[in-house]
């Protein structure tokens, strides 16, 4: 079996130094806040291109950081997008805030600039005739918008930074699936005011656990981000001036991925290269698939290698046949978050965003990695054909 995510290839690339690492981190003692923590957050700044960098416990805790950060809660609007990883619109909920839904561009799968312009007056004026609105008590503010790099390609920032500023609507970017993507030579994770991303195993640069971090320019909001992970602390441990959350990073995971960012530009090279010949090999084979489009001044991360069939029975279809040849595929994602129980309470229905309706109907995903030979790459295409 060919596997979707190859994460021993890659504990081979890295083996003799990352176990001396771990030891070491053993046998220092220093599990909370040891200094690969900051060490890591120096390199991660560095890598994005941004000021500073807060590592915390995972992507899901990065985006509530953010938000609680920014002093986001009940009675204020977050813009989202629906087809996406639910921890986007978790982090909105769990912080007391509403998701306001903005669907997709069908081609790239990322936030529509134009809906989220008509989204925000139709939240400004409350007039759910402009665009779909969640069921709310009172009339919502607009505070933030989170776009989603989803699948490694970057959002597009040049547009929302440029609707979002003169409403003063912060711009969180969710770039747990594009860490090391590109927009005009700059790094997720720093397209926007404050950035999230995600290092579980399966992301693009993956710990051996949970982790994440937050990016700011800002070294006032980066302190608050740091007060925020350790329930709100003060100067002193044992002052609290405000609320919090237990939100590090294991100081053994900032070991890991010390260690795992010594290959991950090699490793992002070989994504784009097998991305390349998944691109040549499917449009030679005539089949009937969209492939995954990058624009110019873009680079993606490579998550995910994600595919549109002309509709559900053809990508059924498609994926039988993989699986006929032992090939693992996943539908990314099979339920557009406004059609989810967990969102009920928001009102929402079938038809409100019907492009990531049907996006949730028609993609699925090839495996993935960088370890992916391109001898495996043809058996793939070649599976999908028959
Ligand atoms: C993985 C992911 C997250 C959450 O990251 P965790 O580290 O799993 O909490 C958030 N948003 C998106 C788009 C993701 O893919």
């Amino acid at each position: 079996m060919i596997p979707f995510v190859d994460l021993k290839s890659q504990y081979k690339a890295v083996q003799p130094g990352l176990e001396e690492a771990v030891l070491e981190v053993l046998r220092s003692g220093q599990y909370i806040q040891g200094p690969q923590v900051q060490q890591l957050e120096e390199r991660l700044a560095d890598y994005a291109g941004v000021r500073h960098c807060v590592s915390c416990a995972s992507g899901t805790d990065a985006l509530v950081i953010a938000l609680m950060a920014e002093g986001i809660g009940p009675g204020d609007a977050v813009f989202a997008p629906p087809f996406t990883f639910v921890a986007t619109a978790e982090a909105i909920a769990l912080v007391g805030a509403t998701p306001v839904f903005v669907d997709i561009e069908p081609r790239t799968f990322n936030l529509d600039p134009l809906k989220l312009e008509q989204a925000i007056r139709a939240v400004k004026e409350d007039d759910a005739t402009l665009h779909p609105l969640p069921q709310a008590a009172e009339p919502l503010t607009p505070k933030a918008v989170i776009p989603v790099d989803l699948f490694g390609l970057p959002a597009e920032y040049r547009v929302i930074n440029g609707i979002a500023s003169p409403e003063s609507i912060t711009v969180i970017e969710d770039a747990a699936q594009s860490f090391g993507g590109e927009l005009d030579g700059h790094n997720a994770g720093g397209l926007a005011e404050i950035g999230c991303t995600s290092f579980f195993p399966a992301k693009p640069l993956g710990c051996y656990g949970d982790g994440g971090a937050l990016f700011t320019d800002d070294a006032a909001q980066a302190e608050l981000f740091k007060s925020i992970r350790v329930h709100g602390q003060g100067e002193d441990r044992y002052e609290n001036v405000r609320l919090g959350i237990t939100g590090r990073l294991d100081t053994i995971q900032a070991a890991v991925l010390l260690q795992k960012l010594t290959i991950f530009n090699d490793e992002l090279a070989r994504r784009q290269q097998v991305a390349d010949l998944y691109d040549e090999l499917i449009s030679a084979a005539g089949l009937e698939l969209v492939t995954p489009e990058v624009p110019d001044g873009y680079r993606s991360a490579w998550a995910q290698y994600t595919l549109m069939a002309a509709d559900a029975k053809a990508r059924e279809t498609f994926r039988s046949n993989l699986a006929a040849a032992s090939v693992p595929s996943t539908i990314y994602y099979p339920k557009p978050l406004h059609l989810q129980e967990a969102f009920a309470n928001l009102g929402y229905s079938r038809g409100d965003f019907p492009v990531s309706e049907e996006c949730a109907d028609r993609v699925f995903s090839l495996p993935m990695h960088p370890y992916l030979e391109p001898e495996t790459v043809r058996l793939v295409v070649n599976a999908l054909k028959d």
